[in-house]
């Protein structure tokens, strides 16, 4: 069970891991867009040779030093291991220097335009408030770069770049305010499948287990058996079977009767676990119904099946009755019968069902077997 949550985790680990991968690939190809307009600037002398070879120098540092830290697990110790955050705002730097030395003061535009894809990249991983955080960023570094450029009033045409701002201001606003909706969406909808697992979670359990001693229920019990069953076809001509025990508790009305059904209750819910852990690992039990247990034994003879019956009654019988609400601890009947092979679902229940029928009839708190002999009697009578 446990092998099986680890192996569970790692994989979901390994798949988010890939996500990352991905996203971060995605990035790159966008700075890889960003390059190229870079090459077209340099290509029409808005830009020397040695800035562009700078921008592309720090874009492949960036976008490499990003895909080790996923590619070796390094992530999982950040607080934020999809590195949305640093990734976004990376791109601040490189493009604020080739914007610092273009030539012509209206190619900068085209950079603000590449910086708002890199904000929509962001608002689809992050929360309202980082989002909005990364915008401010990108304004406040685009303003105290036009602060910067002013000191040199002829590479700046002042009125133009202000009114670029304004709009920069207006789309960047638009932006993140667009991005919040995508994240509060993303987050709604993982809530909503957060709580949509939960129910699924509760209406397994609820479909799959008896309510009261938490055992697997009659309908887990049958699905069960039809497993065990196929799987005992499959492996026929080797050894033991299948060995399958009815349990029931004995004069359990007169409990209801004399104490109330709370207290039949809990003897229930007691006896329950004490079968439990009276059993085998790989042995399956399960509520069949009101006071009855149905107990399957995989490979499993039918000496085998009878000595675990007698574990399973000596188990409830050294039960303290003090712990039961009770003056004495209540007898349990078992049937045993081992399965007939190519005998059907419904019939094979029947065997142990009337090895129970004798026990009770013999006087209850025992265990009888159904056998080939009982067979041999049953088809004399017939
Ligand atoms: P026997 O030894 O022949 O099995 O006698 P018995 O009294 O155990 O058998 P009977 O079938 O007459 O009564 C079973 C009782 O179990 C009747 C029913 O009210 C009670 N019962 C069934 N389900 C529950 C339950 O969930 N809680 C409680 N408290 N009682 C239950
Ligand atoms: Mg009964
Ligand atoms: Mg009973």
């Amino acid at each position: 069970m446990e092998e099986e949550q680890t192996s569970r985790d790692e994989d979901a680990l390994a798949s988010a891991q890939r996500l990352r991968l991905s996203r971060v690939l995605r990035g790159s190809l966008s700075f890889a867009c960003t390059a190229a307009i870079v090459g077209a600037c340099w290509a029409w002398n808005f830009l020397d040779g040695i800035r562009a070879v700078h921008y592309v120098i720090a874009v492949v540092a960036i976008n490499g030093l990003a895909l080790a830290t996923i590619a070796s697990g390094a992530n999982l110790r950040l607080k934020d291991p999809s590195l949305t955050t640093p990734l976004v705002l990376s791109c601040l730097p490189p493009s604020l220097y080739v914007m610092f030395f273009v030539t012509e003061p209206m190619v900068r535009a085209a950079f603000l335009l590449m910086g708002t894809v890199a904000i929509l990249f962001g608002a689809l991983a992050l929360d309202r408030r980082q989002v909005m955080r990364i915008s401010a960023v990108f304004l406040l570094s685009y303003l105290a770069l036009l602060a910067a450029l002013a000191k040199a009033p002829e590479r700046v045409d002042l009125r133009g770049e202000s009114l670029v701002a304004l709009a920069y201001c207006i789309v960047l606003l638009q932006v993140a305010s667009l991005g919040t909706f995508i994240a509060g969406l993303r987050l709604k909808l993982r809530q909503k499948n957060q709580s949509l697992e939960e129910a699924m979670t509760e209406l397994t359990e609820l479909a799959t287990r008896d309510p009261l001693t938490r055992l697997p229920n009659r309908r887990t019990a049958m699905a069960q058996l039809e497993r065990e069953l196929s799987r005992v076809e499959r492996r026929r001509q080797d050894g033991d079977g299948l060995c399958l025990g009815l349990l029931d508790v004995d004069h359990f009305k007169r409990i209801n009767d004399r104490y109330g059904h709370q207290t039949g209750d809990a003897v229930l819910r007691r006896i329950g676990e004490s079968l439990q852990q009276a059993l085998r690992q790989g042995d399956f039990i399960a509520r069949f119904g009101g006071e009855e247990f149905l107990i399957i034994m995989p490979e499993t003879s039918l000496e085998g099946g009878l000595s675990a019956a007698d574990r399973m009654r000596n188990a409830v019988a050294r039960l303290p009755a003090e712990s039961l609400g009770l003056p004495e601890v209540p007898t349990v009947s078992i049937g045993i019968a081992a399965h007939r092979p190519e005998e059907r679902i419904e019939d094979t229940l029947a065997t142990p069902d009337r090895a129970l029928y004798r026990a009770k009839h013999l006087g209850r708190n025992r265990v009888e077997a159904w056998s080939g002999d009982d067979d041999a009697r049953d088809a004399a009578h017939a």
